[in-house]
């Protein structure tokens, strides 16, 4: 079957359960969050290595992945790159304590939120339906409810939110859903501030339970793609204390 006729036909079946990924290689791990996950409705498939998580990835499309970062033959880190490359689907990075730095590392190669062990089933399972209620349904994605959004021009950088492509001085940059998000409040209220929790809220949602490490990091991806020196940024401004202005005339 088609790539695209497999998403729709999954998209259609509302009470189909929220199939996750697992990606784990501790047994002890594993044997508690299928338990878990699968008492909270979730259908739980395992892979105990990088490299079995991308074929199974490939395989079955799942709607959720949670990625351990420490796994044999191939890094979390590796594994979420990789998936970055073909897809947008949930990822929430697992870091063990003590692995702090790599957290930022983790969301700069796409993860959508992480979670520190040992964590509570209960906080992980808030921040995986979390990340589920951002993510646009294929059915919704399909339908395009940007469709009717008018491309905004400012600053020499031109979104279009009905195609999601970003051009930056004349030059398409890639940017990822999370940052074309961003991008699009900052430019459609330019010269306001706007605060951290606004931010926080309008792109990852009023639920959101991470911490703001996260607006940062993706402050700092954006100002990489657009602008023109990024240590002395002239587009998007930090306002200290508060949050950031879209400066763009
Ligand atoms: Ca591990």
């Amino acid at each position: 079957m088609p790539k695209d006729k497999k998403k729709a036909a999954k998209a259609s079946k509302k009470d189909s359960p929220v199939h996750v990924l697992l990606v784990e290689d501790e047994e002890s791990f594993i044997e508690a969050l299928t338990v878990g996950l699968a008492r909270e409705g979730f259908e739980v498939s395992v892979a105990r290595d990088g490299a079995e998580a991308l074929e199974m990835f490939e395989e079955s499309e799942p709607d959720l992945i949670l990625l351990d970062l420490m796994l044999p033959k191939m890094s979390g880190l590796d594994v979420c790159r990789t998936i970055r490359n073909t897809s947008d689907v949930p990822v929430i990075m697992v870091t063990a304590k003590g692995e702090e730095i790599d957290t930022v590392v983790a969301l700069e190669v796409g993860a959508d939120d992480y979670v520190t062990k040992p964590y509570r089933m209960r906080e992980l399972v808030a921040r995986m339906r979390a990340v589920l209620r951002r993510t646009p349904s294929e059915e919704k994605k399909k339908t395009g409810i940007d469709h009717e959004n008018a491309p905004t021009d400012l600053g020499n950088i031109r979104l279009e939110p009905s195609t999601r492509r970003a051009y930056v001085r004349g030059d398409e940059v890639h940017l990822r859903r999370k940052e074309f998000e961003l991008l699009q409040i900052l430019m459609e209220n330019a010269g306001r501030v706007l605060t951290r929790d606004v931010l926080i809220d309008r792109v990852w949602g009023s639920d959101y339970v991470g911490d703001t490490k996260t607006l940062d990091v993706h402050i700092k991806r954006l100002r990489s793609q657009v602008e023109e020196d990024p240590k002395t940024p002239t587009l998007i401004t930090t306002i200290r204390g508060v949050g950031y202005r879209f400066d763009g005339n």
